[in-house]
């Protein structure tokens, strides 16, 4: 098989990590035979330097021209005084939107290895294995009007049917192909939007009645995320209830590092980049954490190109890196060894050559 990757390293650590990804992307191509051409374009703060504009045109027609996109993080120090057409972020909230990107994958599941470093306690936190399927492009972030004043401030939350069933059907066809389980989450007591959405998640339920369901209040979600993270299986919602729960939800790897997303268009063309952004703090050291990278690359193989096999064998080998006791450097103090950026990329390359 043969496809063309846009490759959007941005900026900080996004650069370093994914360069890690491709290296393991090159590995599963030699192994399995598939050709992957990579095809470098600006985002973020150094596309504003090179061309003054987060998200230039030539990178939009590059990814058109692509089947999938791969994305590091954007942002930084540099750009943050910045006039807001003029920030990093603004590219990636352009490029979602010109692509229709509106299914937002984030699994989220804890290593055994690692368990040391979660805020939860060891037992509530070891069987946690999660996606979170969030609405990406509506809702209260894009809904008109919007505006403010000194003295009253208004924000739309709308939804069409439309809308809430394309992310609905996605999250029901995940939870098939998992452990069956899935929880919509709303505040259908008193939001009209969300009794909307209830109605969808009846009527889809419908079609799927091999996947269990349930309702959860949004407050009573957050609770049980932290209380008994390890019930859930798959968890469907909208806009903004799946930007906060999910950043809850990824606290529980204890680090940011580990965690892959992808945002999807209904036809299956993503973009895929890790949870985290560009970390200057840490950025040009080489100990920038590269799982997180590597295992969105894993989602790009198995959610926009089918490979399932090949996806398993990279989510195997950074499981087996990780059980076999090397962590980076964000893990330094629970007695295990500490590997560079590029020094882990190429144990889990080593592994996928096996
Ligand atoms: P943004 O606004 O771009 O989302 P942020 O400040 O919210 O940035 P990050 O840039 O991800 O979040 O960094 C948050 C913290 O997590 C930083 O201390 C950073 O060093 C650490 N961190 C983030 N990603 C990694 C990684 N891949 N490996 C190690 N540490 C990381
Ligand atoms: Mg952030």
């Amino acid at each position: 098989m043969k496809k063309q990757i846009a490759v959007l390293r941005g900026d900080g650590i996004g650069k370093e990590v994914t360069d890690a990804a491709i290296a393991v992307l090159e590995t599963i191509g030699r192994r399995f035979d598939h050709e992957f051409e990579w095809k470098h374009g600006l985002i973020g703060g150094g596309a504003i330097d090179e061309t003054g504009q987060p998200l230039p045109d030539e990178t939009i027609q590059l990814c058109e021209q692509s089947d999938a996109i791969l994305l590091g993080a954007v942002g930084g120090p540099k750009w943050d005084q910045n006039p807001s057409h003029l920030r990093p972020e603004k590219g990636l909230l352009q490029i979602r939107k010109h692509f229709e990107l509106s299914v937002n994958l984030r699994p989220v599941k804890a290593y055994q290895s690692l368990l040391a470093v979660s805020p939860l306690k060891e037992d509530v936190a070891k069987d946690v294995d999660m996606v979170i399927v969030r609405e990406l492009t509506g809702g209260l972030y894009f809904g008109e009007p919007s505006h403010h004043d000194d003295k009253n401030a208004v924000d739309t939350l709308l939804y069409s049917r439309e809308e809430i069933e394309r992310v609905v059907v996605h999250a029901f066809e995940l939870a098939k192909q998992r452990r069956g389980k899935l929880n919509s989450v709303d505040k259908a007591n008193v939001l009209e939007s969300s009794k909307l959405w209830r109605k969808v998640v009846e009527d889809v339920a419908k079609r799927y009645p091999e996947v269990e369901y349930e309702h959860t209040i949004v407050d009573a979600a957050a609770m049980k995320l932290i209380t008994y993270p390890s019930t859930f299986d798959v968890i469907v919602t909208e806009n903004m209830f799946g930007d906060i729960l999910s950043d809850e939800a990824s606290v529980i790897t204890g680090s940011l590092g580990m965690l892959p997303s992808a945002s999807l268009r209904v036809d299956g063309f993503g973009l895929y980049e890790p949870v985290h952004g560009s970390a200057p703090d840490i950025a040009g050291q080489n100990i920038a954490n590269p799982v997180g990278a590597i295992l969105s690359a894993a989602m790009m193989l198995r959610s926009s190109f089918g490979l399932f096999e090949e996806a398993d064998a990279i989510e195997a080998a950074v499981q087996k890196i990780l059980e076999a006791g090397y962590c980076t450097s964000e893990f330094k103090n629970i007695g295990r060894e500490v590997l560079s950026t590029t020094d882990m990329t190429e144990k889990i390359v080593n592994e996928l050559e096996g």
